[in-house]
């Protein structure tokens, strides 16, 4: 396939997305720039996480002392047992901006 832009040969690139169990195409101009991405394996990456998807509200926590050194987040026992919580698993945190946290389960 030739770039939009300038004209030039455009080369496939494979990107991996976080969650999705393929990879989406991505065809990329070396000369200029220029990149999109293939429909047919964006398509099949957003089914996918679509069908991961789980239907759960959101939930408000309030972040509670746990001592001098601590602060902890509780969560109810309707959620801990949809999600598998219990304790002594380990979860790994993760912050992608200062008002997000991601809590990762290992399964
Ligand atoms: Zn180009």
């Amino acid at each position: 396939m030739k770039c939009k832009e300038c004209g030039n040969d455009l080369v496939r690139v494979e990107v991996a997305v976080e969650d999705a169990d393929s990879k989406v195409i991505s065809l990329q101009c070396p000369a200029c720039g220029y990149m999109e991405f293939e429909e047919k394996s964006s398509n099949k990456i957003i089914d996918g996480l679509k069908s991961k998807r789980i239907q759960m509200k959101d939930v408000e926590e309030k972040i509670v002392k746990m001592n001098d050194q601590q602060v902890g987040i509780y969560f109810d026992r309707e959620t801990a047992e949809r999600l598998s919580l219990k304790p002594g698993k380990t979860v790994r945190l993760s912050f992608p901006s200062k008002n997000k946290i991601i809590v990762n389960l290992d399964r």
